[in-house]
This record gives C-alpha cells, structure tokens and sequence, in this order.
C-alpha cells in the first residue's frame, strides 16, 4: 500500500511515500531515481502536483522507482523523521469541484430532489486547509456550521469531453476532503435564488488529506467505508458503494463544460449525518485505505 503526502520541515518542503516499510522521502528518491536512469535534465518534484502530472505517482512507477538497485541502497537514508507537518496533498489546483445531492439518504435528510444528472458547484481552493489544521468559524458568522465527510478525488491529466470509459485514465489518485458549509446561509441563499458558492467557500472550509493515494491502490472506490466523528462521536457512517452518481459519470458530465487540469480536486458528495460544528471540536474523517484527516475547529 502506497500512500504519498506533501510535507514541509522547516524551510523545506517535499513529497513524502508512506509504505509497508517505512515513511520515505519521496521526492529525493526520485532525483536518485532519474540519475540512475540517465535522466538528462532530472526535475525536482517538491509537489504532488508535478509528480501526478508527469505519472510519478502511479502505483507501479512507484515500485519501479523503489526496486531500483541505486535507490534500494540508500534507502534507509530517505526515511522521513516524524518532524514534518502535512501540507495539504495539492497544493494549487485549478479548481475544486464539488458534488451535490449525490447520496440518497442525504438528499432525504436535507428534503432535496434527486438530481437527474450529476449536479456540481465549486468550492474555492483558498479555502483549503491541510491535516491538523484548524478550521475557522468567523466571528460574525453565527448560524449553523455543518461537517460534510467526502471521498475526494485528484486529477492526473487534462480530461476534456472525456467518455465514461476514458474517465479513470485521467484520475491520479484519492484523498479524503471536508466539504465544510455554513448551512443557514447556503439554505438563505438557495431560498432567494442566489448562488450557495459563498456558504462552501469561507477561508479554511476545505480539510483536504492528509493523503494522496494513486488510483492503482485503490481496486474498487464505490466500496469504501467512509466515517466522520466529532469528539469521537460517529456522526457519518456510510459506504461510497451509495454513490448516485459513481466517479465515471461524474468526470465525463464535468468535461463536457470545463476542463479538468491536473490536480484538479472533485468532492464526491457527503453521504448522510451532516451536523453542526462548534469551536472546541474535533473532527475526524476516516475512509478505508486513505487514512483519517483530523481538524479542530476554532472561532476567529
Ligand atoms: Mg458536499
């Protein structure tokens, strides 16, 4: 199992590989990598943007660059001291975007229709925030704050009108990603006809993490557990195989409008048990294979 993450210690920072093994520094072993394999002009790949884009993060290029005998002897020298603090896996994308209404019992719980079509919106990336940071409730904001756990998934190539069968080529992997949402105002702002994006798109309203897991190491994404706890209270417990829409249909019915880039993040909806947060909690949001994303949540 392969899990990479992007990480900085200090002034520096770097893509981390999370093995069976042992917690390596990914980025150096590939520079060790390219110069046992004559690359001419090697690239230091500090981003998991990069190094998803140019297919350095796919499983089997993973074991390729591992079983190489020149990194193999160093490797004891590339483990990763437990320092680092996790950056959130894409540093940079173009967008994320965000499905709505895609679980059933969601859709109950919130009294909304069943889409005919995957419906989606954007979060901005500004919003972002890594692994153990903290999620900030403005002051002046005073209604409900609501969790949304998500399977998130990372864009590896540029797809454009792209069919459901062409769809996974173009994923580079998972992540785990909390579509944070002031739900009073998305709910005012529905009611009067206006657009929801603001709601979804307050500065540290997008946990994403804390890894990036290549599409290789998961066999079957519409089959994973997925949980979220506030205090380690369970308050969403569900499985992606509720999917109304699965990752395919989504990809292709996103590329018809926009194009997806590299690194690109799509959320993939919540699934039921969406409640409020206060300061003082703490969230965790566990999917099976991608680890658990944790955040506190503060006024600010
Ligand atoms: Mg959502």
């Amino acid at each position: 199992m392969f899990r990479l993450f992007a990480y900085t210690t200090g002034r520096t920072f770097g893509v981390g590989l999370e093995t069976d093994d042992g917690v390596f520094d990914y980025t150096h072993a590939l520079e060790i990598y390219q110069k046992a394999k004559g690359v001419a002009t090697p690239i230091s790949a500090n981003f998991l943007q990069v190094i998803s884009e140019f297919g350095f993060c796919s499983g089997p290029f993973i074991r390729g660059v591992l079983a190489e005998s020149w990194v193999k002897s160093k490797l004891s020298g590339l483990t990763l001291k437990p320092n680092y603090r996790f950056e959130t896996p894409i540093a940079r994308p173009s967008k994320i975007i965000a499905m709505g209404r895609n679980y059933h019992a969601h859709i109950k719980e919130l009294k909304h229709e069943t889409p005919k079509a995957p419906l989606f919106f954007c979060k901005s990336p500004s919003a972002m925030i890594s692994h153990e940071s903290e999620i900030v409730i403005p002051n002046w904001l005073d209604t409900r704050v609501d969790h949304e756990a998500e399977l998130g998934v990372v864009i590896g190539k540029q797809a454009k009108n792209v069919t459901q069968e062409e769809a996974m080529s173009c994923v580079a992997g998972y992540t785990i990603i909390n579509d944070v949402t002031a739900r009073d105002m998305q709910k005012g702002d529905i009611a009067a006809g206006d657009p929801w994006f603001r709601s979804k798109s307050i500065d540290t309203f997008c946990p994403v993490g804390p890894y990036l897991v290549p599409v290789e190491e998961i066999p079957d994404p519409h089959a994973l557990n997925i949980k979220l706890t506030v205090n380690g209270e369970v308050r969403q417990n569900a499985n992606t195989s509720a999917m109304i829409f699965k990752i395919p249909e989504i990809i292709a019915e996103i590329s018809r409008y926009l194009t997806l880039e590299a690194g690109d993040l799509i959320a993939t909806g919540t699934p039921e048990g969406v409640s409020p947060i206060k300061a003082g909690d703490e969230i965790e949001v566990s999917i099976e294979g991608l680890g658990t994303l944790k955040n506190t949540v503060v006024r600010g």
